[in-house]
């Protein structure tokens, strides 16, 4: 590592000091002014993943067709916004480009859509999905026999999980994460002209560092966009959970997971299906990342 490193190794050092306050997600205040770099900064191209689909023809592995609904499936639902968000994102926010992972009802593995958010320097990454709650085991008395109680057991729906949750990627990653945050590092700052050595402390800070802006601003949008959903759309939110969600860690850039309602609840699933429904989805995810936009791109302006 050259000095530059170890000068970064210093303000990294300081930054992380200066901002633990703001480590909490309990806190709702994520620092956004420390995690955002200089130069005029913009987001330029936002990866957009519609969750699940259907195993294509002949393919081997783990495919994920997505919760049911009553009528409907999560993975038609997320398509169907994904492909709206895509218009809308690419209508109102000038200069942005949208990828898509998946076009098509086929499934995509979700490598492939870590490495699609990758390859097209995904500035952000927005994942859509639908919540589901799983069934409740219920055993019920329904005769005796000789003194003794007969069981029936029965799987019933839980159809009491309502409104949006926001999943950000927790603090524990993986070694797959750095990789990835080791290639776009390399591939995008001209500042670091060298490989990151994994047994360079330097290293290890600056990576850490690294983790830790990504963390902090998709805390941050997600809390934008969980403030849309709540006082826009009046919908419930659920809250911001930080979790383990293979596609947003290997993703080397700031990502949120949205749950955008619980399709096995009957209201839920119907504003889901819905025109209406998913043109306001749609819309407050869109107020959210303009926002988030415009803040981002104000604080790299400043500096
Ligand atoms: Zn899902």
């Amino acid at each position: 590592m050259k000095n530059r490193a170890l000068e970064r190794l210093i303000y990294g050092l300081s930054l992380l000091l200066t901002s633990l306050p703001f480590f909490s997600i309990a806190s709702g205040h994520s620092s956004l002014r420390d995690t955002v770099t200089g130069n005029g900064y913009k987001i330029k191209t936002i990866i957009v993943d519609a969750g699940h689909g259907v195993r294509p023809p002949g393919a081997v592995g783990n495919y994920s067709p997505g919760a049911p609904g009553q009528y409907s499936y999560e993975r038609n639902v997320t398509l169907a916004i994904a492909l709206k968000l895509q218009a809308e994102i690419e209508k109102q926010l000038s200069g942005v480009k949208v990828v898509l992972t998946r076009t098509t009802e086929e499934d995509v593995a979700w490598q492939k859509r870590a490495d699609i958010a990758n390859e097209n320097k995904g500035d952000l990454f927005i994942s859509l999905h639908c919540n589901s709650l799983p069934e409740r085991h219920i055993r019920e008395i329904v005769g005796h026999k000789h003194g003794k109680p007969i069981y029936h057991t029965e799987d019933v729906p839980d159809r009491s999980g309502k409104g949006v949750l926001l999943l950000v990627y927790g603090f524990h990653r993986t070694k797959e994460e750095e990789k990835a945050i080791k290639e776009n590092l390399i591939e995008n700052d001209s500042e670091m002209n060298s490989d990151p050595d994994p047994n360079d402390p330097a290293s290890l800070i600056l990576m850490n560092e690294y983790k830790r802006k990504y963390r902090q601003q998709s805390i941050h949008l997600a809390e934008l966009l969980q403030t849309e959903f709540t006082e826009h759309d009046g919908r419930h939110s659920d809250g911001i959970r930080e979790q383990g969600v293979l596609v947003l860690c290997h993703s080397a850039m700031p990502a949120v997971l949205i749950e955008t309602g619980y399709i096995n609840n009957p209201d839920d699933e119907a504003y889901l299906n819905s025109e209406d429904g998913q043109n306001e989805i749609v819309a407050s995810i869109v107020r959210a990342l303009e926002n988030y936009k415009n803040e981002v791109e104000s604080i790299s302006q400043s500096q």
